[in-house]
């Protein structure tokens, strides 16, 4: 049917923005103009259509347009014919629009459909939906070759525009809500990525009501709804303020709840944001007067403010709902800046949590061994088993960043189970390997959770038996909190190991309840005294001089106090962190009987003991 036009015609489609052409006498319509083609009736059907339609040319030219088409058009019908039909439903103002109708009417594309905006003489504009479709027999020069249909569709796009503003608004506050706000952010975000013009930086105060809750609770929904009003009423007038003179306003949105937030497209750095954020807080500072309600509130903001490049909505969110969690747990009322250090520490630990039960279970974890040294002979009677977590992202671990998670979770009972095996193994190797040799004890440390969530018991029992290692060479750490009050099960457990022949330390003495009364009721043997105390011994290495023994007094006092109340309860005391002669020196003397720390050795692997063992061997 559409047969491809060749020779020049194909191209003497009109160009927009062209003169109005001569109106000659084939565009003339009446019986002997080119629709004389078509019979009375339908020349008269088309003329009466509510539809607007005009019939053009192969060169896109108005062949005759009906009265529907004028009305829409606020012109003459008479007048449309000769007209370029492109310029009058703007279909040449884009090239692809342009391009598709000029291939509709050389019989190439069956059909183009698109929407438009057309201004009216006088003044409104309009949405039409403009359809060209090819007219059959349209090949004929001179014949119509398209019909174009122009349907009024502006009643429609207002009720889809209204649709969306209330689908877009929060019905309490009329601001922009969630849904919007994202919108806003995810454009936001891609065009201060590319956009060389703007600052490439974008920044968001996120915003959260302190105690509204309480007033929705004691004064009412009705009550509650209207601060909200009239915080966001406070807000977006600040947000204009500080809008004024330059480029763009934040927008200020409700995210929900008592949640809002202010973004800054285009932001010019953090002093920006704590600026906006600054006035915030002050702005809702004063009292809100709700119908005779007096009320004040206060609020806490998350301020996060960084490059628009390779951030994406939910990093900026997340990194804005834990800046804005840290301002409520620092107080309220306040704003809180992002700090990517304090949050790599709770991504470190959150990373840390979940991967501490698979790491036992792939064997992450390695020992080191601290030396436990006679003050009075200088000889190693034992060693320390420390764990270390060697992590495949982080690196090697020490217990401080783990231990505490391994508890809340659980995998501590696990994980303590594999460092005692692997310590009494490795206890009674270094026991097979220098037979002649005072055997070593290894001290292990235990988890209160140990105690309480698994058979501590049967564990030890088990673990000895398997291992060959005497019980008299394993020595269980438990801290004074662990073991303090305790009756029933951990006590129980306390004494079985104790009759089994292991000896129980408390750990970390000093440190707690201090009971040493208590302490001395229970089967413990071994007092470890916290580091605390010897570092109160401030004394130079090797350069011990009693006149200068009085910098800490009150620390040596207490520890020559307890140390002699220790040996009269039958308990030995052990110093930690014994960190310089001068320091072991004053302990000897005080009577403690054993040391640990960096002046002996720090903690180290197993093969380092063995030297350590060889070389006083003999
Ligand atoms: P802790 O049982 O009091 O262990 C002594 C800590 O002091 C060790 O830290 C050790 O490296 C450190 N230290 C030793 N000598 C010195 C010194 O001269 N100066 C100073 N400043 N520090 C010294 P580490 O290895 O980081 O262990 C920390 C804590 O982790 C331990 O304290 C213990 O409570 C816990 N822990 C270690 N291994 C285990 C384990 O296998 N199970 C359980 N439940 N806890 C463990
Ligand atoms: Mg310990
Ligand atoms: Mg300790």
């Amino acid at each position: 049917m559409n047969g491809t036009p060749q020779g020049p015609t194909a191209t003497a489609v009109a160009a927009p923005g062209r003169a109005w052409p001569v109106v000659t006498e084939r565009h003339q319509t009446g019986p002997t103009g080119p629709l004389a083609q078509y019979s009375a009736d339908y020349r008269a059907a088309f003329a009466a259509a509510p539809l607007a339609l005009a019939v053009v040319d192969r060169e896109g030219l108005v062949v005759g347009a009906n009265d529907a088409l004028a009305e829409l058009l606020g012109a003459d019908p008479a007048d449309l014919t000769g007209r370029i039909g492109a310029d009058l439903v703007d279909l040449a103002s884009d090239a692809r629009t342009w391009h598709a109708y000029r291939e509709v009417l050389r019989g190439r594309q069956a059909k183009l459909r698109c929407t438009r905006r057309i201004k009216h003489p006088d003044g409104h504009s309009l949405w039409t939906q403009i359809t060209v479709s090819p007219l059959p027999g349209g090949e004929r020069r001179g014949a119509g070759t398209a019909l174009i249909a122009a349907a009024d569709i502006s009643a429609r796009r207002d009720l889809q525009a209204r649709l969306r503003h209330l689908q877009m608004h929060d019905p309490v506050t009329r601001l922009p809500n969630r849904a919007l706000f994202f919108e806003r952010l995810t454009s936001a975000l891609e065009a201060g990525a590319y956009d060389d013009t703007s600052t490439g930086r974008i920044g968001l105060c996120y915003l959260d009501l302190d105690g509204f809750k309480a007033v929705n609770d004691t004064l009412g929904h009705r009550v509650g709804d209207r601060l909200l009003a009239a915080v966001a009423d406070r807000l977006t007038a600040l947000a204009d303020e500080a809008g004024y003179g330059s480029a763009s306003v934040p927008l200020v949105a409700r995210l929900g709840g008592d949640e809002f937030a202010l973004l800054v497209e285009d932001s010019t750095g953090t002093d920006q944001l704590t600026e906006l954020a600054e006035t915030a807080l002050r702005t809702l500072q004063e009292p809100f007067d709700l119908s005779g309600q007096r009320l004040s509130v206060s609020a806490s903001i998350g301020v996060v403010e960084r490059r628009a490049a390779g951030t994406t909505t939910t990093g900026l969110m997340q990194a804005a709902d834990t800046t804005l969690y840290w301002a409520k747990t620092d107080g309220k009322a306040r704003w809180t800046l992002f700090d990517p250090e304090r949050n790599a520490h709770r991504m470190t630990r959150q990373a840390l949590a979940s991967s501490l039960r698979p790491a036992v279970e792939r064997d992450e974890f390695v020992l080191d061994y601290q030396p436990l040294v006679g003050l009075e002979g200088g000889g190693v009677s034992g060693v320390e088993a420390l764990v270390r977590w060697q992590h495949p992202q982080f690196g090697l671990l020490t217990p401080n960043r783990f231990i505490g998670l391994a508890e809340e979770d659980g995998s501590i009972v696990q994980l303590g189970r594999w460092v005692l095996r692997t310590a009494c193994r490795q206890a009674r190797r270094w026991q097979l390997d220098h037979p002649d040799r005072e055997p070593l004890f290894v001290s292990v440390n235990v988890a209160v959770r140990q105690v309480w969530d698994s058979d501590l018991v049967a564990d030890v029992a088990d673990i000895l038996a398997e291992t060959g290692l005497a019980p008299e060479l394993l020595q269980l750490e438990l801290t004074e909190s662990a073991v303090m009050g305790s009756a029933g099960r951990p006590l129980q457990a306390l004494q079985a190991l104790s009759d089994m022949g292991v000896r129980i330390a408390i750990d970390d003495f000093g440190t707690g309840y201090s009971n040493l009364a208590y302490l001395s009721r229970l089967p413990v043997s071994v007092l470890k005294l916290d580091g605390s105390f010897v570092r109160g011994f401030q004394y130079d290495e090797g350069a011990y001089d009693e006149a200068a023994a009085h910098i800490n007094p009150a620390d040596e006092v207490i520890v020559e106090a307890l140390v002699q109340l220790a040996h009269r309860l039958g308990l030995t005391v052990t110093a930690e962190c014994v960190e310089t002669s001068g320091q072991a020196e004053r302990l000897r003397k005080i009577g403690c009987d054993t040391g640990q720390g960096w002046l002996y050795s720090r903690p180290v692997a197993a093969d380092r003991i063995s030297v350590l063992i060889e070389s006083s061997d003999g």
